[in-house]
């Protein structure tokens, strides 16, 4: 019998030594030596995988890699020095000037500048389409159309994105499946399964978890991978293998942290969601949330993240983030610690009022990130806040 993926990534060991160390040894150098230089010819003619450069791999890298690829069911990856590399070189390593992508409309601040400042400049165009009006999504498909990029559940509205009708739906234009999966990570779904050709991470979130190194993944097919692994090992976004090493280990406690984020998440959710200063709250595994059935479907669990929205606008907001007495005020999520932001104060704070409303963010908006203290602990915290 098959040992289950849970057991294989907690087992999972990329090692060099024939040292008897059970945690894996940090591999903190820059290069690898040969023995003699036709070992080293091989291993840059690529007949070898030796490791040649950290640029190129690294042991601790390719154990990350080895470990994501295992909980998301893919055959490769490469893993970068942050979520925004992770996101850029799965775009820019395949496409080109004249290409077209359709991204859902509430896609990570950054992606956003990315596809509507960055890409242009190269002569790749975007077209945003509604997350959730998945019938909308047809007209929007150009000939030159090359990859459909997506969030779910998105950032921070948390609008659920139906996988598998994304799925048949690439599939039937030959275009490219390309899925953010950083807020359900590995363990709240796989968008693999329903026919992703790709699947980006920023570690720095729930993979690292405890609020210590950046980091970013993307894993896929192999052809596609072996263009995204060229086009990196030429730019150099590579993760530094001590982050890798801390990512590697953070894997092995996931499934066990994302099982009490999530509960403690529903709790929250449960308790505050018919609060008389909240005029909505939203999490997945609430059956009022509007993609409630979709995300039963696609997802194991609900997520750590929960947004309500407060009556009174910015103004209540900010009043509500200053009377926070232990969750955090900052700008991270997927922590041990529950953080609570107001996007339309910070994160989202340079859009216009309408370019807000267009992905959801009202001027109440507030997104917890539901850590592991004691759920009546982060409870009594949001509702003294609340009341203040
Ligand atoms: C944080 C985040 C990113 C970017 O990741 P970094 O590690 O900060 O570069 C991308 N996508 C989503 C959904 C995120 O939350």
């Amino acid at each position: 019998m098959e040992q289950s993926p849970l057991t294989r990534v907690i087992r999972t060991r990329t090692d060099l030594t024939n040292e008897m160390e059970h945690s894996g040894p940090l591999f903190l150098t820059s290069s690898f030596c040969f023995d003699n230089a036709e070992d080293m010819r091989a291993a840059f003619a690529d007949e070898t995988d030796d490791n040649i450069y950290s640029r190129f791999s690294n042991p601790n890298v390719q154990e990350f890699v080895d470990r994501i690829c295992i909980l998301e069911g893919a055959a490769a990856g490469f893993a970068t020095a942050s979520g925004m590399s992770a996101v850029f070189a799965s775009l820019m390593a395949l496409l080109k000037q004249g290409d077209h992508v359709l991204s859902c409309n509430a896609v990570f601040g950054s992606t956003h500048s990315l596809l509507t400042k960055i890409l242009p400049r190269y002569g790749i165009e975007f077209s945003y389409i509604n997350t959730t009006n998945t019938s909308s999504w047809e007209a929007a498909v150009r000939a030159n159309t090359k990859m459909l990029y997506l969030e779910t559940p998105t950032n921070p509205g948390l609008d659920i994105v139906d996988l598998e009708f994304a799925g048949n739906f690439t599939r039937k234009h030959g275009i490219l499946l390309n899925v953010d999966n950083c807020f359900a990570t590995p363990i709240g779904q796989r968008p693999i399964d329903y026919g992703a050709d790709l699947v980006v991470h920023s570690a720095t979130k729930w993979i690292d978890g405890q609020g210590r190194v950046l980091g970013g993944v993307v894993v896929g097919k192999k052809n596609l991978i072996d263009e995204i692994y060229a086009f990196c090992r030429s730019t150099g976004p590579a993760l530094s293998p001590f982050n890798a090493w801390i990512l590697s280990k953070s894997l092995e406690t996931l499934d066990v942290r994302m099982e009490r984020h999530c509960s403690n998440a529903l709790y929250i959710a449960q308790q505050l969601e018919n609060h008389p200063r909240i005029s909505s709250l939203k999490y997945p595994f609430l059956p009022s949330h509007p993609q409630y059935e979709i995300a039963r479907k696609q997802m194991k669990n609900g997520g750590g993240i929960v947004c309500f929205d407060l009556k009174g606008g910015l103004e209540a907001g900010k009043t509500f983030l200053d009377k926070l007495k232990t969750l955090s005020l900052t700008a991270n999520l997927g922590d041990t610690r529950s953080i609570a932001s107001h996007p339309a104060s910070t994160t989202h704070a340079k859009l216009s009022d309408a370019e807000r409303q267009e992905v959801d963010i009202t001027p109440g908006l507030i997104r917890i990130s539901v850590g592991l203290e004691h759920r009546d602990d982060i409870l009594q915290d949001i509702l003294q806040a609340l009341d203040a």
